[in-house]
């Protein structure tokens, strides 16, 4: 047996027999894009008129003086189209369906943000387009699931197992192989069995290859630290990929939720309570029980609340080159205030952990050093999560208000 796509002993494609050719399909078309000087144009073309590519590394210069230790960077994915770096991903494999002639997208999503990315593309692209949802999210992302329907999605409530995220990636897969023939799995990380991992990190690339050139330009050496917060780790991939071979440290942010202790966090890198197994198609760290019975996870940012991690990362972590840390929702939530008030940025929950660890860090070193923090998205477009975060009275009246408005 080929051991294709593995890194060491992370990744792989454990997948049913029958979705065997529409894998192979997927990485053949792969293989021949990322061959074709055309494609990258194209695609970058894409971004750049559609999602506002590149994206500005802006530095913080209020946030640089208030802890007066090395100059802070932060490269803002917020300004994509759709408010996150999710765009990078979808865009891409968008004109890959185009490619392969297919005419029907379905995706997973938890927090709904991939859901709506994905149905965006589809509009823009002509495809029909079916997400799964876990009836648990569905009701608690109404704003989202309003969206994926306006732009002409089929969201589909997951009532299986415990109604979230895990149960929307098992129907997703079910969808697949009753209509491989015709319809496309647009996986939302960099997840999953291969070619998912290699393929999505490759199109989220995209933000690593500005955001080096970007800190040349401006500054003419390279950061001594990058630091990206990790769901499934497309957006830390992305700007990691940049600076792999570089002499730059890199940091990867878990969501620590209520605390490493408590059990109610999503580090599996950084925490001791994962452990590795093969489940949804690969093999990686899982916040798993002795039996292999998935745990639950728990973090103020929705988008980092996912029992695996890439299978790029779990190797990058194993290697040492990549250093894993967690931030816990309190901080997250004063490090949003911060940039908030500071910088006049705002960041989305799940980019605010990288912000955290970088906050801690930036103060020991000199300000002979870079850093480079990765705004994954935006969190204006999250203003009912930020503000239950923030445990604002005034904004609960005015949704009680509102209700009774409903009521009237
Ligand atoms: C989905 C999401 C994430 C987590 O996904 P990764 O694959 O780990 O990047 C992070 N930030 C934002 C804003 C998201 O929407």
């Amino acid at each position: 047996m080929i051991k294709r796509g593995y890194y060491e002993e992370f990744g792989g494609a454990y997948i049913p027999e029958i979705l065997v050719s529409t894998f192979d399909e997927l990485e053949v078309e792969f293989r021949k894009a990322k061959k074709d000087p055309g494609f990258w144009q194209e695609y970058s073309d894409v971004m750049s008129n559609y999602s506002c590519r590149p994206t500005p590394l802006t530095f913080a210069e209020n946030l640089t003086r208030y802890f007066d230790g090395s100059k802070i960077y932060v490269k803002r994915e917020d300004l994509n189209h759709t408010g996150a770096h999710k765009a990078n991903n979808v865009m891409g494999q968008g004109l890959l369906v185009k490619r392969m002639g297919k005419k029907r997208v379905i995706a997973e999503t938890g927090a709904g943000q991939h859901g709506v990315a994905t149905a965006t593309m589809a509009a823009k692209f002509g495809f029909e387009c079916t997400i799964y949802m876990g009836e648990v999210d569905v009701r608690r992302q109404r704003p989202n699931v309003f969206w994926m329907e306006r732009l002409g999605a089929e969201v589909i409530p997951v009532t299986e197992g415990s109604r979230i995220l895990k149960d929307a990636i098992n129907e997703a897969f079910r969808d697949w192989v009753t209509n491989m023939d015709n319809t496309h799995y647009v996986l939302g990380t960099a997840c999953g069995p291969h070619p998912f991992p290699e393929m999505v990190s490759y199109f989220q690339s995209i933000i690593g290859k500005e955001a080096r050139k970007q800190v040349l330009e401006i500054e003419g050496k390279l950061p001594s630290r990058v630091y990206a917060c990790v769901g499934g780790g497309s957006n830390a991939l992305g700007i990691f990929s940049g600076f792999i071979d570089d002499d730059v440290e890199l940091v990867g942010v878990e969501a620590g939720g209520k605390g490493l202790d408590t059990g109610m966090h999503a580090s599996r890198l950084s925490s001791d309570d994962a452990s590795i197994g093969v489940a949804q198609g690969y093999k990686t760290y899982f916040l798993q029980d002795d039996d292999g019975q998935m745990k639950e996870t728990h973090s103020v940012a929705a988008g980092l609340d996912y029992v695996g991690v890439s299978p790029i990362l779990a190797n990058l972590n194993e290697s040492g080159r990549v250093r894993f840390e967690s931030a816990t929702d309190s901080e997250v939530v004063e490090a949003l205030s911060l940039s908030i008030k500071k910088e006049g940025l705002i960041p989305a929950l799940e980019s605010a952990h990288a912000f955290v660890q970088a906050f801690k860090e930036a103060p020991k070193l000199s300000i002979d050093d870079i850093i480079i923090i990765n705004q994954s998205g935006r969190g204006d477009k999250d203003i009912f999560t930020v503000a239950d975060a923030f445990e604002d009275p005034k904004w609960k009246e005015f949704i009680i208000e509102k209700a009774e408005e409903y009521h009237a």
